[in-house]
């Protein structure tokens, strides 16, 4: 019966679905192998897709098991916005500076810790509506710059964001484009990012918990007003934080998952 029930609950996974810009998750036992791009948090296996990754197979072998997982296109909003000229076409002299941020940035996000900070659900960095979902190509002053990286949630200048899960801050400093900006790396080649904040209640270095306020809301960097942007990085992609958050958090309440040692 017990055989019965597994193979059923299994199933579904022999052959699954999801979007570019998403995050593949499945729990595991023993062993995943993929040459899909993936990492582990506990017992459970995380696949990023890239947002222009719009289509492909991947097989994924989860405790010998094979599953085929389709990628398919999600259809993403447009949106227009109207920034200061400056913060489309920067002048010179701050292109240093940019280009030193992106390297510090890309540095960052391509380590991957081998520690597991993570050891709860994930919460969001506050309590509020979305203003901004991830994923929505930009036209800045009417040319496309990029599509949206995160998600935004309103948030008047001052409020309090708290950390989404346990880790280290691995960046705590004023930017051009993102403004105040926390990275805080959670392990495994997974960081969240907040960005346009006023003050700063961490610092680089910084072990954080689950919860604890790391900086106050602003409308710092390339913003049109006053909000809070939630990127999250997985192996150096960035993912819709929304659809991870909610797919984590299935996982790892659900009796299915084995916990993590
Ligand atoms: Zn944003």
């Amino acid at each position: 019966m017990r055989q019965i029930i597994s193979l059923l609950l299994a199933l579904p996974l022999l052959a699954a679905t999801i979007h570019n810009g998403e995050t593949f998750m499945v729990p595991f036992n023993h062993k995943v192998r993929s040459k899909l791009p993936h990492t582990t948090i506990g017992h459970i296996a995380l696949f990023p897709i890239g947002y222009y990754h719009r289509k492909g197979r991947k097989v994924i072998e989860v405790d010998g098991k094979k599953v085929v997982l389709r990628i398919l296109p999600k259809r993403y909003k447009r949106e227009q916005l109207r920034v200061a000229p400056s913060k489309v076409k920067p002048p010179a002299k701050v292109k240093r500076r940019i280009e030193a941020e992106y390297r510090e940035a890309q540095k960052i996000y391509g380590t991957v810790t081998g520690r597991n900070y993570i050891h709860k659900p994930f919460i969001l960095p506050i309590k509020s509506s979305v203003t901004s979902p991830f994923g929505t190509a930009r036209l800045f002053n009417g040319s496309l710059k990029s599509y949206h990286s995160g998600t935004d949630f309103r948030a008047p200048v001052g409020t309090p964001v708290r950390a989404i899960n346990d880790g280290r801050v691995v960046l705590a400093k004023r930017r051009y484009y993102a403004g105040g900006s926390v990275i805080i790396d959670h392990g495994r080649g997974l960081y969240s990012c907040y960005y346009h904040l006023s003050k700063f209640k961490v610092k680089k270095g910084d072990r954080v918990r689950r919860g604890e306020v790391i900086a106050l809301s602003g409308k710092s960097g390339r913003v049109t007003g006053p909000h809070l942007h939630l990127t999250i990085k997985l192996l150096g992609k960035s993912v819709d934080p929304l659809q991870f958050i909610e797919r984590f958090n299935t996982l790892w309440n659900s009796s299915l998952t084995p916990r993590s040692p």
